[in-house]
């Protein structure tokens, strides 16, 4: 089969949708494809690991459709773009010409050196499901990944009556993102909970059969549990727009308007390295309103408008009962300046760099994203004394 698009969005993740609102906002009738790997319409991935564990229906999920007139192709997996010819050919074979191009294909999970049916390595609708089965209560599930899909895993797993070993190799949970005093008391949270957290170690090998896992870790240690799941992190999907000639550099780079270096081809979401305008740097971000925002810029733009993402993304989680946002570069490895109302329960700890803000954690702390925003785009400097107290906590 050939079909013929004004827009075509390679992948039907959250960006591809909103893309295709933002299409819809400026051009009421060019014709919009969309090509999905997956088997199913686009969806939020953010309750997978949270409010679907919590009793949130499965209908929740399901992103309003697209504007019509839509084409969703789904369980196609585009496999060759050719730039020149502006056509993308998937794995069935089938040819799609395109005026305009996005790609927001997504990224891939980094994987374990073994699977197997009680393995699952956590991105998708399908992993929900298959985890579901999975983590009847009272069975033993091993969690390996202590970032953000393994902390609310885990804490997913352990609110459903599992019992939960957690596995990282960092000193504490989320230690790459929180100071160090703020990752001890999650860590200690964790337990209190009942979650077995075994910090500093990694997974060295393991065998899956049709009762468990049996893991062997680097101090030597081994684990069986009745299943695994794995959150690793993701790798961008770059490859196919790398065959293409595109450049990629950790991501599809685009410039300011999500612009590809190939001509009418855009990218957006989780594959796309943008340059952000507030901290003056190409980025990669692996979260949701940065998903969203690009998204729906690349559609507009893709149908003229020719607007600058501008936006700052910010991005939260829920662990337990805490919860919290944060804008900008969460990196421990920044400087970090600490300011609690009550002790790693709610407060802000600022990120900064050579005295100026880089990111701002507002832990259980709300309707702050817009001022965090405004300080971060400040050039400062800054230090304790000017930022305690700075955004109310
Ligand atoms: C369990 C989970 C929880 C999360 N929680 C949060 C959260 O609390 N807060 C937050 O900010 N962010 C969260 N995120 C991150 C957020 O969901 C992502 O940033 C967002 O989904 C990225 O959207 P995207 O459209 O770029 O990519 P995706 O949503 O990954 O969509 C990409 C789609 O493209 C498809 N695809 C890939 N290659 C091809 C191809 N060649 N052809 C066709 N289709 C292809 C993929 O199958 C996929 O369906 C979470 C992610 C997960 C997995």
């Amino acid at each position: 089969m050939e079909y013929t698009y004004d827009y075509l969005i390679v992948g039907a993740g959250m960006s591809a949708d909103v893309a295709a609102h933002g299409i819809r906002e400026i051009d009421a009738s060019g014709r919009i494809g969309m090509l999905g790997a997956e088997s199913h319409p686009p969806y939020n991935r953010p309750p997978l690991s949270k409010a679907l564990w919590k009793g949130e229906p499965l209908s929740s999920i399901w992103r309003a459709s697209a504007a019509d007139p839509l084409d969703l192709h789904r369980g196609r997996r585009a496999v060759t773009l050719d730039v020149a010819a502006k056509t993308v050919t998937d794995d069935h074979g089938d040819r799609y010409r395109y005026g305009k191009l996005l790609l927001a294909n997504g990224g891939t999970p980094r994987r374990l050196p073994f699977d197997g049916e009680r393995v699952v390595h956590y991105r998708g609708y399908d992993d929900y499901l298959r985890l579901r089965e999975l983590a009847q209560p009272g069975r033993h599930i091993a969690v390996v990944g202590g970032g953000f899909i393994g902390s609310e895993i885990a804490a997913a797993l352990a609110m459903n009556d599992c019992r939960v070993s957690l596995l990282f190799p960092d000193a504490g949970i989320g230690a790459r993102v929180y100071p160090q005093a703020l990752s001890a008391f999650v860590t200690g949270y964790y337990r209190d909970k009942g979650v077995d957290v075994r910090a500093g170690v990694k997974v060295v090998g393991g065998e899956v059969d049709a009762h468990g896992v049996h893991l062997v870790l680097d101090n030597g240690d081994t684990l069986a549990a009745d299943a695994l799941v794995a959150g690793l992190g993701i790798t961008p999907s770059t490859e196919f727009a790398a065959r293409a000639g595109l450049h990629v550099d950790n991501g599809i780079v685009v410039d300011d308007r999500l612009r590809t270096s190939a001509p009418d081809v855009y990218a957006a979401g989780d594959v796309a390295a943008y340059p952000d305008a507030t901290l003056a740097e190409r980025r990669r971000v692996e979260h949701e309103d940065a998903a969203l925002g690009m998204g729906r810029q690349a559609g507009r733009n893709m149908a003229g408008a020719d607007e600058a993402y501008t936006q700052l993304p910010f991005f939260y989680s829920d662990l337990f009962d805490l919860g919290y946002e944060a804008v900008g570069d969460l990196d421990a490895r920044l400087s970090t300046i600490e300011d609690w109302k009550q002790p790693y329960r709610e407060g802000v700890v600022y990120y900064l760099r050579n005295g100026r803000v880089r990111g701002v954690l507002l832990w259980n702390t709300w309707n702050q994203l817009d001022a965090a925003r405004a300080l971060i785009a400040e050039p400062g400097p800054h230090d304790a004394a000017s930022l305690r107290g700075r955004l109310p906590r």
